[in-house]
């Protein structure tokens, strides 16, 4: 059927066919299952369509002069075996019309078609266009073009490339080398005073990227159209109209041209790298930093990316030879999803004609991209969050950032769910089988609803360390070499229970020595009584003195004395001897202070858990814990004892909970230190079980799982979820 206004256009105009095939549409001759084709692009609106030869030589016939009959007469002269008529040209022309490929003249247009009006929003977009994106066209590009390529025609040559790739892997030595450099790096990017140098390098970046492609299009042959300096939001970047590499037939020609803007970019990275370590401090070393990572980093993740369409988009559509890869995959996808949930048969999945490598392509390619852009609308919700958390309008920043997401998850949804559900309407036969089904989906929201309602318990997994409150290491003052033991590993033991006994010579001498003193001592203070008379007036003055010496000497001898009993070691407090290998250290020299054992009171041994303020919610004096060593990898169960009351700094807790299996103790960033400093936790102090004392040492590690409050599991999953989505410090 022909469209009336097209039909009332042709006769206003005398049968002459108004209508123009459009001079910017680009055709490509293709060979098609031994037919020839015609590839159509529209460069305007970035799509293309194929037409048989005789259709793409009727197109070219629409020129705005000719009448239908002059067009079908033209048309018969070339192909007599498929004469059409006035009336097939009129047919075409209305499937040139649908497919946007002619135009009307602009006066025929203006004066004959009431404008339709744009929408608000195409408005709104053309104007920041126009704000945002000044365009200063360069004249003729592709001549000068041609000399720069003419004269670096090695850097497409084989050897070029692997050239160009050495260098890449020689510069990541290279700054492997001067990797201190990284450490001893005063810029932070994202700094305030960066900006200035993020525009400049930007600009260059973004410039030699679009060059890298405009260049290697002139390459492989193909027009530069346009190519110029661009604002985009004020920063400087050049631009490429290089619409032309799709039409050059030769595959590896077009992945070579997508490719050539990292290509370039990772050629300006390794340059910048190697300016960065050589230069001295100053702007020029800044600016070659911004320029490594900005050429290295944001190109890699951005415009390497498959998932967004951008340089990585189309390598990939040319290797796998998909042509509207992600359009195709997105509708394959949820017409297929369409079917299996629903049972409706989508029109467009059997237009498709999708082979099973094809559809597994798609699936997989869809299921990235929608996760890659979940992740990309996740991200932006935390930075909404964020920005409202600092003006302290963080509920309305908690909705926005949930909104956003619901949002995009709402128009998942609907994109799956409304045709099927619009055409029940129409299709009779489709109502019964989508009756059918929601029926079925009923009864799975029921069943849904009953385990949510499922008590279950909240549990907080968290790794903690042993830390004593009451022990003794038992040491000896003077040192010396275990003589006897009476007690063994493990052993209990009392306050004031003798342990074992150290030989020590030299404290054996000295006691041998001041024993003798004494006695030499003794004999002198008690032979004075019998001493000459002669000398007695002296004698008495002196007997004061000879008393004071004889005191000094049996304190000496005490002192050594006790020395001597303190050789042997004794219990000061209750507990239980935690060291390993105490029958093995009879014979061995202790140093003077060295610890020979460890008592330790288990009553008094604790693990410390760090809680966040959530967890302080669900964890409760009483709650079981069931833990498991790291070391051994025994089981036990204990209670929580007592959560405490004072709010403790992280620098607080002990590094060895930083490192859940073990290893170096990380090095913690200054900012997260200070992100985390500002949400205190909570210590809970759980004790050891008593089945459980044997050999343990402080500082050891357990995982403990801690069973909290009784809950529901929809509270679960919900808690789960906001923690997941907004923010682990929800407090
Ligand atoms: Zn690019």
């Amino acid at each position: 059927m022909i469209k009336q206004e097209v039909v009332n256009q042709i006769k206003k105009a005398e049968n002459i066919v108004p209508y123009k095939l459009r001079a910017d549409l680009l055709f490509q001759k293709q060979i098609f299952n031994n037919k020839t084709y015609y590839v159509v692009k529209d460069p305007l609106g970035l799509t293309y369509c194929r037409l048989p030869q005789a259709e793409a030589f009727l197109a070219g016939l629409f020129d705005g002069k000719r009448s239908a009959e002059e067009i079908a007469q033209n048309y018969n002269k070339y192909f007599p075996h498929k004469m059409i008529s006035a009336q097939n040209v009129l047919q075409f022309l209305n499937l040139l019309v649908s497919r946007n490929l002619v135009i009307l003249p602009t006066d025929v247009l203006l004066s004959k078609i009431p404008r339709r009006r744009d929408s608000f929003f195409q408005l709104l977009v053309g104007f920041f266009l126009k704000i945002f994106f000044i365009k200063l066209p360069l004249i003729h590009p592709s001549r000068w073009l041609d000399r720069i390529v003419r004269s670096a025609w090695w850097l497409w040559s084989p050897q070029g490339v692997v050239i160009t790739i050495c260098f890449w892997i020689w510069t990541l030595f290279f700054l492997f080398l001067h990797r201190s450099a990284f450490d001893t790096n005063q810029i932070q990017f994202f700094s305030a005073q960066n900006i200035f140098f993020l525009y400049i390098a930007t600009a260059i970046d973004k410039t030699l990227h679009e060059f890298g492609h405009a260049t290697t299009t002139r390459r492989f042959g193909g027009e530069i159209h346009e190519m110029g300096v661009g604002f985009f939001f004020f920063i400087p970047v050049g631009y490429v109209d290089a619409s032309d590499s799709w039409i050059i037939t030769d595959k590896k020609a077009r992945i070579f041209i997508a490719a050539a803007g990292v290509y370039t970019e990772l050629i300006i990275a390794s340059v910048a790298a190697h300016l960065w370590i050589l230069f001295p401090l100053g702007m020029a070393k800044n600016l070659a930093f911004n320029l490594m990572v900005l050429a290295s980093v944001t190109t890699l993740f951005f415009n390497l990316n498959p998932l967004m369409k951008f340089d990585g988009y189309y390598v990939l559509v040319d290797l796998l030879e998909i042509p509207n890869l992600r359009e195709k995959a997105f509708a394959y996808c949820t017409a297929k999803i369409q079917d299996w949930l629903l049972g409706y048969k989508n029109p467009q999945l059997l237009k498709m004609k999708v082979n099973k490598a094809k559809g597994w392509i798609f699936f997989v390619y869809s299921t990235l991209a929608l996760c890659y852009m979940f992740y990309l609308i996740h991200s932006l919700g935390k930075v909404l969050f964020n920005g409202f958390k600092q003006v302290g309008l963080e509920n309305i920043g908690a909705a926005l950032s949930f909104f956003v997401v619901m949002a995009f998850v709402g128009a998942v949804v609907m994109k799956v769910f409304l045709a099927p559900l619009l055409s029940a309407h129409f299709f009779p036969g489709f109502s019964q089988t989508l009756k059918k089904r929601l029926k079925g989906f009923g009864i799975g929201l029921i069943v849904l609803c009953i385990l949510l309602v499922f008590p279950c318990r909240e549990k907080v997994k968290t790794v903690a360390v042993v830390r004593s409150q009451l022990g003794q290491n038992v040491a000896s003052a003077d040192g010396g070499v275990v003589k006897e033991i009476w007690v063994r590993s493990g052993q209990h033991v009392k306050a004031g229970q003798a342990l074992l006994r150290l030989d020590n010579d030299r404290v054996e001498m000295d006691l041998q020595l001041a024993r003798m003193d004494l006695a030499m001592k003794r004999i002198d203070f008690s032979s004075f009584g019998y001493s000459s008379r002669k000398s007695e007036g002296k004698e008495k003055e002196s007997a004061p003195m000879r008393s004071q010496d004889l005191q000094a000497t049996r304190k000496r001898f005490d002192l050594a004395l006790k020395r001597k009993e303190e050789l042997m070691l004794k219990s000061t407090i209750d507990g239980v001897l935690i060291n390993p290998d105490i029958e093995s250290i009879k014979g061995k020299y202790f140093r003077p202070g060295e610890t020979i054992l460890k008592i330790r009171n288990l009553e008094r041994y604790y693990f410390i858990v760090p809680l966040t303020q959530a967890e302080t919610r669900i964890v409760f004096p009483g709650a079981e814990v069931k833990g498991i060593w790291i070391s051994s990898g025994k089981i036990f169960h204990t209670v929580v004892q007592k959560i405490g009351q004072k709010m403790v700094e992280r620098s607080e807790i002990p590094p060895g909970l930083l490192i859940p299996y073990g290893g170096k103790i990380p090095v913690i960033p200054v900012t997260l230190k200070e992100q985390q400093e500002k949400n205190p936790y909570v210590f809970a102090f759980i004790p050891l079980s008593k089945e459980d004392q044997s050999l343990i040492l402080e500082d050891m590690r357990a995982k403990l799982i801690i069973k909290g409050k009784r809950t529901v599991l929809a509270e679960k999953l919900y808690r789960f979820f906001t923690t997941l989505l907004i923010s682990r410090q929800e407090d």
